[in-house]
């Protein structure tokens, strides 16, 4: 038997090179020069993932055979005893993307090769249009048409519709305020003003980001039936899934949900009673590929596509891994994209190129992509506390973000 190759040395970088601040792992191996890269990126709490790789993982990782990116991975989700937090799950994808990126470099083969071979030449992708008015999100949306884009996610004022007509009480403190029945009526005026202009054939989504009560989430995907919208994303907060059944009996508006999701228990109910059309999980915050991989073949079964969340939060090595997994899976439905500056593509030298609405790999070994750690040092991360995040009901009181 040959000597195993084995994880010598695990780098933590961490980056801010474009408003979020990504963490990515690199993992160097026994074999000279040979190394992997994955996303870890949890903006929010990037400090703590780097805490835990380095006073947690790292140190249960380093000697393991490279090769067993399977039992490593059901082994560190259960060697913390307590598990699927999003600090964990996201230090644990950036060793798992690592290790298929290792894999796949040891096979001369990308990733998609690994998991099975390409379905599809490129993934269809869909990006955001926002504005302060319906006239100027349908302005953006005819721009990005005009790049290519025929899916495009419709938004105003950003996620919250930035109310206008809110009484806040006296002494309310700062924050990000809105006013969820104001949302609603304006979401679907901007809608439908949208829908009347572009036509019938390009595809729209828009995102609610879990900010109604159920039982108006219910009523708003009702309203924009006619609006025919490719899907209507995080309509429901985690803790309220169950009102997915509501929903399903009362209208066929396409749902699109996952991005909060932490484990099994949360997308189980939605794919097992097809209560969602598309699964759009946080695949670092799943724990990396090894999860996405194996949930995008069980809801492939009951008639689930996969969309995985892609924003500017992802990394651009995360974005590589959704790529790759997009190309595989038989059930892929759309991938999110989130349009990265031309500085970033210098910094992560092979991250996939949109041309025409399609994003596309390059024929690299692994994930494909690299980093430069020189340029990724210029960036370095900011520690502010988060805005967008204190989030307030018109009354002051804290909600969703
Ligand atoms: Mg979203």
């Amino acid at each position: 038997m040959t000597k195993p190759i084995t994880i010598q040395d695990v780098k933590v970088i961490t980056t801010q090179p474009a408003g979020s601040r990504l963490v990515i792992v690199k993992v160097i191996t026994s074999e000279p020069g040979l190394y992997g890269l994955g996303c870890a990126t949890f903006t929010q709490r990037w400090n703590a993932v780097v805490a835990a790789l380095e006073k947690h993982l790292i140190p249960f990782a380093l000697g393991r055979d490279v090769a067993r990116i399977e039992e490593f991975w059901q082994m560190a989700m259960v060697h913390s005893y307590w598990r699927n937090g999003p600090v964990l799950n996201n230090a644990i994808s950036g060793i798992d993307q690592a290790l298929w990126d290792i894999k796949g470099k040891l096979a001369n083969m990308p990733v998609y090769d690994l998991l099975g071979g390409k379905s599809r030449e490129a993934a269809a992708v869909y990006t955001h249009a926002d504005g302060r008015s319906p006239e100027e999100v349908t302005d953006n949306v005819k721009r990005f048409m005009e790049e290519g884009y025929r899916f495009i996610r419709i938004q105003m004022g950003g996620y919250g519709g930035r109310a206008q007509t809110m009484v806040k009480p006296e002494g309310a403190p700062d924050g990000a305020y809105y006013d969820p029945r104001e949302y609603c009526r304006r979401m679907l005026k901007m809608m439908e003003h949208v829908r009347g202009e572009v036509g019938e054939e390009i595809e729209l989504l828009h995102d609610i980001h879990e900010r109604l009560q159920p039982i108006d989430a219910v009523r708003f995907a009702k309203d924009v039936e006619p609006i025919n919208l490719f899907f209507l994303e995080d309509a429901l907060a985690p803790e309220d899934i169950a009102w997915f059944r509501d929903m399903r009996a009362q209208c066929a508006t396409r749902l699109a949900m996952g991005e909060l999701f932490n484990s099994p228990h949360e997308w189980k109910l939605l794919i097992e009673e097809h209560l969602t059309d598309f699964l759009r999980m946080h695949v670092s915050q799943m724990g990396g590929i090894t999860p996405a991989r194996a949930t995008a073949l069980w809801a492939n079964v009951y008639g689930v596509k996969t969309a995985w969340h892609g924003p500017g939060d992802t990394s651009p090595v995360g974005h590589a891994a959704n790529l790759h997994l997009d190309l595989w899976a038989p059930n892929f439905g759309i991938q999110e994209w989130c349009r990265f500056p031309e500085h970033v593509y210098e910094m992560f030298p092979g991250l996939p190129e949109v041309r025409n609405g399609y994003l596309y790999p390059n024929d690299k070994p692994g994930l494909g992509i690299d980093i430069d750690e020189d340029l990724a040092a210029k960036y370095p991360c900011e520690d502010t506390i988060e805005r967008w995040t204190q989030t307030r009901w018109p009354d002051g009181s804290p909600a969703r973000p």
